[in-house]
């Protein structure tokens, strides 16, 4: 009988992996839960994978997946999930930015009858910048979406069986998890924990990547964008009209005297910036549609712990 799953997506963590093992099943094996470790390799290029394997020979409770390239951490906390057989479900990073000792609480928290319980970093020691960008982001965020997300409340958190099923019965290949965990609902609990740094290894977020994860956000849970669009359309569309009425006027009155050539070629330039800024909208959504469309797995599996051989530790 396994209690609890913790899911841990894994990118070129071979520095860290085995520091945040130790780390975790030092914290739970006081707690007397029976638990499983689910580890997901999303195509790494360094020695993960060997370190997964060893961990798995070495401790009955690892269990691992591994896909054929990198998909993405979304995509590795799907197949984590879809691994996972606890009753409750633990998300965390393997660079021990989400302490473990932060564990026992968020069980506890479960234990009082909530489904979903977030452990929500701030923001010590991040740049200046990144944290100003955030915040701005957020505020647009929470304008836009239909659905509530948090600043720091990211992937670390503990599903109850029933939530984790609940995602899993969410059909599309697009996965804003952020935005998913808001949508399923459920009592839902938050405590802050002060930000840690990466134990070791670097950040795979640099800024264009944050950037299309920004996009992906704001997009991938409503058509208000488009809405926008519409919006933006009819006003330009009435203060056009009321321009034209009042050239009439003039020239009714006056009779037609300048050419209005500077008029014109305003009114070209900014009605074809918002034209093609509403098709670039109108755009991402017919490719998200598309995108759906094909129906495409969301990862692809290279080896799990059921399908590997022996193995020796690599370090021997
Ligand atoms: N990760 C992943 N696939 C990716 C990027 C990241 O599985 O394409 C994992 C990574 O190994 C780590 C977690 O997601 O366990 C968070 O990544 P990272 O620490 O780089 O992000 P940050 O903490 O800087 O937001
Ligand atoms: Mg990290």
């Amino acid at each position: 009988m396994v209690r609890m799953s913790v899911v841990v997506p894994c990118l070129d963590e071979s520095e860290v992996i085995d520091a945040f093992h130790t780390a975790l099943v030092a914290t739970l094996e006081p707690t007397g839960v029976a638990f499983e470790v689910c580890y997901v390799d999303d195509g790494s290029g360094d020695r993960t994978m060997d370190r997964l394997r060893y961990l798995a020979a070495a401790d009955g409770r690892v269990r691992y997946t591994s896909f054929s390239r990198n998909f993405g951490k979304e995509s590795a906390l799907l197949a984590g999930m879809r691994m996972a057989r606890g009753d409750v479900v633990v998300l965390m990073d393997a660079d021990l930015q989400h302490p473990p000792e932060l564990l026992p609480r968020m069980l506890e928290l479960h234990r009082h009858g909530y489904d979903q319980v977030i452990a929500q970093r701030d923001r010590t020691g991040e740049g200046a910048a990144r944290t100003a960008l955030s915040r701005v982001y957020y505020r647009l965020v929470r304008r836009f979406m239909d659905v509530e997300i948090v600043d720091g409340a990211g992937d670390f958190r503990l599903l109850s069986r029933r939530a984790v099923d609940s995602l899993l019965s969410l059909p599309e290949s697009n996965r804003f998890s952020k935005g998913l965990f808001s949508w399923i609902g459920f009592d839902t609990v938050s405590f802050a924990y002060e930000n840690v740094a990466r134990a070791a290894g670097r950040s795979k977020w640099g800024g264009r990547r944050l950037l299309n994860y920004g996009i992906d956000g704001l997009l991938s849970f409503n058509s208000r964008p488009l809405r926008l669009a519409i919006h933006t359309g009819l006003w330009l569309f009435l203060s056009a009209l009321v321009y034209a009425l009042w050239i009439i006027a003039n020239a009714v009155l006056d009779g037609v005297d300048t050419p209005g050539y500077a008029t014109l070629i305003t009114a070209i330039v900014g009605l074809s910036g918002v034209q093609l800024a509403t098709l670039g909208v109108i755009g991402e959504y017919v490719g998200r549609i598309y995108h759906e469309t094909k129906r495409r797995p969301h990862y692809v599996v290279r080896e799990t712990d059921r399908t590997a051989g022996v193995h020796r530790d690599p370090g021997d």
